[in-house]
C-alpha cells in the first residue's frame, strides 16, 4: 500500500507546537539528496517555502520510522542547519519526538 506522506506530515504537525504551513514533502531519489543526506533532507527555498525529501529507500520503512524522520526534518524549518550541522536546539527537540528510540534502532539496523 502506498504511504500517504501528507497524512504523516499532518500527524507530525499534531505533535509539534509551531510548524510553518508551507512545507512540501515528496519521495526523493538519491541523486536529489545532497551528499551526506542518506535518509532525508530539508531545504528552504526563498519564495516557495520548505521542502522535505524522503529517500525512496524508506518506502518500506514502518510508519513510526517515517513519522520520526519527518519530525526531524520538520524541526529543521524551526532550527535550520548551521554551517551544515545540527544546532543543539534541534538535537534537543528531536529527543521529544515520538518513537525516537525505536526509530533510531530501525535506522541503524538498515543503514
Ligand atoms: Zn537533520
Amino acid at each position: 500500500m502506498a504511504v500517504d506522506l501528507q497524512a504523516l506530515l499532518a500527524r507530525v504537525r499534531g505533535h509539534l507546537k509551531y510548524v510553518p504551513r508551507n512545507i512540501q514533502i515528496t519521495w526523493a531519489l538519491d541523486s536529489e539528496l545532497d551528499n551526506g543526506h542518506h535518509w532525508a533532507q530539508w531545504r528552504r527555498y526563498p519564495h516557495d517555502g520548505h521542502w522535505i525529501g524522503l529517500s525512496c529507500a524508506l518506502q518500506r520503512a514502518p510508519t513510526y520510522v517515517l513519522e520520526y524522520i519527518i519530525g526531524h526534518e520538520v524541526l529543521h524549518a524551526i532550527f535550520p542547519y548551521r554551517r551544515c550541522r545540527h544546532p543543539k536546539a534541534h538535537v534537543v527537540a528531536c529527543y521529544l519526538l515520538p518513537h525516537r528510540a525505536a526509530a533510531e534502532k530501525w535506522l541503524s539496523r538498515h543503514s
